[in-house]
């Protein structure tokens, strides 16, 4: 296997459709006029799922692209089988000192939050990735667990477990070249309800923001980091405890989506849009740069890149999971997820 191959099996591209949503318009895929009832209004829908690759009809051209993934998840699975069959081998790795990174992307209401999180019957990734490194740890009390929760909003970091201080948080560079982030704070982990404050924590402090900018939560990239420590025994020497570090970084996205229902057509041209349209199409980049194994990455672009600079490069591995909704494209957003995935 040459290095090409290999950075590329690190990367992992997923697509989950979710189901309809009560009031939803389904595909009519009978209908004689493939755009089914809204016929001049969408740029098509996606007419068939296989394992691994899926069909989108063009309305306009009446043409078919074939988009192949690593896996193609429909509307019918479950958070389980998600879980299982896309991410589980990634996060036990960060167990044996890999760095691992999922990532949700897609456009507002696509199901994003509801893959990494989940609800209470449906637990999402999160929750498991942490019961699964929880049951690892295997009641080992030398390896010490903590996360930190932080949002990136219009290219400005925000700790969203303790929001205290007026200034957006930096990020650094140790001498032998990992990145940190100063004065974040660090929770440490011993039980599932710990990441549960956490995100409880995180979304109270993200609402109180919901009244300055318009609905933050869609236009912010959500970032969970977990470190894992480990007593490394082959590099002790008696003495003192040598720690081999790791981290699972876990991120919910801003909404991929270049139309805003509610700021229309400039949405593109607004603060918040340009912020997104940055960081979006700079982690594209730099995963398009991994994949073809490039002597250049341009993790520089954007905060959210830099960020995961540790977490994508190197011996990383990386799930990327992109949402879509069920239905009629009606502004594009479903081929735009397709695209970008493809990259
Ligand atoms: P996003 O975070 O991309 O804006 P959400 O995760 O909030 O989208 O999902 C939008 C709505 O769809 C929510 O009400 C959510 O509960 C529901 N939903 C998303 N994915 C699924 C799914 N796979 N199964 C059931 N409901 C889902
Ligand atoms: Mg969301």
């Amino acid at each position: 296997m040459n290095s090409s191959e290999l950075v590329t099996e690190s990367i992992r591209v997923y697509v989950r459709q979710r189901p309809l949503l009560p009031g939803e318009v389904p595909v009519d895929s009978s209908s004689s006029s493939s755009g089914g009832a809204n016929n001049n209004s969408n740029n098509g829908y996606i007419s068939q799922f296989n394992d691994c690759s899926l069909l989108y009809n063009h309305n306009i051209t009446k043409k078919c692209t074939d988009f192949t993934f690593h896996k193609v998840f429909d509307s019918s699975v479950m958070q389980e089988e998600l879980f299982n069959h896309g991410v589980k081998e990634l996060v036990q790795s960060t167990m044996n000192g890999y760095n691992g990174t999922i990532i949700a992307y897609g456009p507002t209401n696509s199901g994003k939050t509801y893959t990494m999180r989940g609800d209470n019957s449906n637990l999402g990734i999160i929750p498991r990735a942490i019961s699964n490194i929880l049951e690892l740890m295997n009641n080992n009390n030398k390896t010490i667990i903590t996360v930190s929760y932080l949002q990136i909003y219009c290219e400005v970091i925000t700790d969203l477990i303790n929001p205290t201080s007026d200034d957006p948080l930096v990020i650094r560079e140790k001498p032998n070249g990992t990145l940190y982030i100063e004065n974040i704070s660090k929770i440490r982990l011993t039980s599932l309800e710990d990441i549960y404050d956490v995100l409880n924590k995180g979304d109270m402090n993200r609402s109180t923001a919901k009244t300055a900018m318009n609905n933050t939560s869609s236009r912010s990239h959500a970032i969970m980091m977990v470190t894992i420590m480990q007593p490394d025994a082959s590099h002790s020497n008696g003495s003192q405890e040598i720690y081999k570090e790791s981290t699972l970084t876990l991120v919910d996205l801003a909404g991929s989506e270049r139309y805003s229902a509610t700021i229309g057509l400039h949405y593109q041209r607004s603060e918040e849009g340009k912020a997104i349209n940055l960081s979006l199409s700079a982690l594209g980049n730099c995963m398009n740069a991994l994949a073809e194994a490039k002597q250049h990455v341009p993790f520089r672009d954007s905060k959210l890149t830099r960020l995961l600079q540790n977490s994508l490069g190197g011996n990383a591995r990386t799930a990327i999971i992109c949402n879509v909704p069920p239905g009629y494209d009606e502004y594009g957003e479903i081929i735009n997820t397709l695209r970008f995935a493809t990259r």
